[in-house]
């Protein structure tokens, strides 16, 4: 049976985001929404970009060379369109500088361009510092969960770098403690209390 309804599902989760490169003879414009582009080796594969999923990347094995690609959201404010953009690791420099910068891409203007205006050709990236009363930044995106869903892996198989290592609590007895500290003593005073 096919089921019609004016409302969203309550598990619905949220608007899906267009991949989108920078064209060739063309300019692509936006505000950075995320804090922290992603980067990962990729490969050209099966006619289009997928993420090198090491032990067991069916690419790799192939003998397919990998590529580092950054992701990012981006949110054109006059288009409206809010999407994810794949940078070569050599075009995002200039936006992971901003971050660097200044502790986040978040509002960070972009415009990139192709020199030359061909479809391989190098692309160019200007940053710019935003108003954000003028152009208001969208709630940020969960990027994880973009990647997850545009190359179908499960989220719990994506590692990030705020991914927290879980590691079980040891009691330690007292005893044991006060070893430790005297050992800890021992070796300032071995080092001349440097
Ligand atoms: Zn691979």
């Amino acid at each position: 049976m096919l089921n019609l309804s004016y409302e969203c599902p309550e598990n619905f989760e949220g608007q899906t985001f267009t991949i989108m490169r920078v064209p060739a003879g063309k300019s692509l414009q936006g505000i950075i929404t995320c804090s922290k582009p992603l980067g990962t080796p990729t490969h050209f594969w099966g006619g289009r970009t997928i993420p090198c999923t090491p032990p067991s990347c069916e690419a790799c094995k192939a003998g397919s060379f990998s590529r580092y690609h950054f992701y990012t959201t981006v949110y054109d404010h006059r288009s409206q369109l809010h999407f994810l953009l794949e940078l070569t690791a050599a075009a995002a420099e200039p936006i992971i500088q901003y971050g660097r910068d200044r502790g986040t891409t978040l509002g960070c203007g972009i415009r990139c361009n192709r020199i030359p205006e061909v479809s391989n050709g190098r692309i160019h990236i200007q940053t710019t510092m935003t108003d954000p009363q003028k152009y208001p930044i969208p709630e940020e995106p969960n990027l994880p969960a973009i990647l997850s869903r545009l190359w179908n892996i499960p989220l719990e198989e994506i590692k990030t770098p705020d991914t927290k290592k879980i590691i079980p609590a040891i009691e330690i007895s007292p005893e044991s403690k006060l070893r430790h500290a005297n050992r800890l003593r021992q070796t300032i005073s071995n080092n001349g209390g440097k």
